[in-house]
């Protein structure tokens, strides 16, 4: 089983409104799967919209950090982490981070799912992608990835080529637009997720696409390992895929958070030695 003593950072919780299943029944699944560490990276509650099957609301952030918490202390196979999922918008920045000061998180999640305003992988948002230039619309997204990367609140960005998540692909080279972003998430030093969530969609493809994942390599960006799983059946799913191509273009460890300091795990046998 190619998910041993793998780490899966993207877990959700039923308090998101789209996810399933009790938090021990993804504990369950990753002991049975064999991953060393599993991280809860729920949808921190969106600000600048209200909107219960999206994320939790704010009053419930702490029973949520509490819950987790309590299952790490009472659980020791898999570890379990802290997370949060937080959606990268620039005009909150200053009032995340005060919220997510008061917290012990492990590792603070970025992501991109909004550009100006739109919901653009929701799929009730579809209507959204009618008349664009893909093109363009690649290049805002890695824009504001590369915003993202460099505001400061987060560890890790997730999904990092989500807009593809529908299948609506450019044409040309987007080699330019990669490495534009990437040189910036290698100066702020972030990590990129590597999630198995975009074979599950209609892009049929890991997050990020191998071209992408290449260029992180070549500039030494530190990745680790997400399923976005809001379904307990659907953590650790197709993390051998995963593993294939990480080795592939080279990457030999995965990163551990731990109260968002980084260390390493050998990507091959990761938890052999701790057994
Ligand atoms: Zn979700
Ligand atoms: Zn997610």
């Amino acid at each position: 089983m190619r998910a041993r003593g793998l780490v899966d950072y993207h877990l959700h919780t039923r308090r998101c409104g789209h996810a399933a299943g009790e938090l021990e029944d993804y504990v369950r699944r990753a002991r049975r799967l064999g991953l060393s560490e599993i991280g809860f990276s729920d949808h921190f509650p969106l600000l600048h919209i209200q909107d219960p099957s999206l994320s939790m609301a704010l009053d419930e952030l702490p029973d949520y950090v509490r819950e987790v918490k309590d299952l790490a202390a009472r659980v020791s196979r898999p570890r379990i982490r802290l997370g949060i999922e937080v959606d990268y918008v620039a005009e909150r920045i200053r009032e995340l981070t005060e919220i997510l000061d008061d917290y012990p998180f492990d590792y603070v999640t970025g992501s991109v799912h909004f550009l100006e305003g739109w919901g653009f992988d929701d799929p009730r948002n579809l209507d959204g992608y009618r008349g664009r230039d893909l093109f363009s619309l690649w290049e805002l997204y890695f824009q504001v990835l590369g915003d993202a990367a460099e505001c400061g609140l987060f560890d890790l960005l997730a999904h990092p080529d989500l807009i593809k998540k529908f299948g609506f692909r450019p044409r040309g080279s987007m080699r330019r637009i990669y490495e534009e972003c990437l040189d910036r998430v290698a100066a702020a030093d972030v990590v990129v997720e590597v999630s198995t969530a975009g074979l599950r969609k209609p892009a049929g493809e890991i997050y990020p696409g191998e071209e992408f994942l290449r260029l992180c390599r070549e500039r030494d960006i530190p990745v680790t390992l997400g399923s976005d799983a809001h379904d307990p059946r659907e953590v650790g799913q197709d993390f051998h895929l995963a593993v294939e191509v990480l080795e592939r273009v080279g990457y030999r460890e995965i990163v551990s958070f731990e109260r968002r300091q980084r260390s390493f795990l050998p990507l091959r046998n990761a938890g052999a030695k701790r057994d």
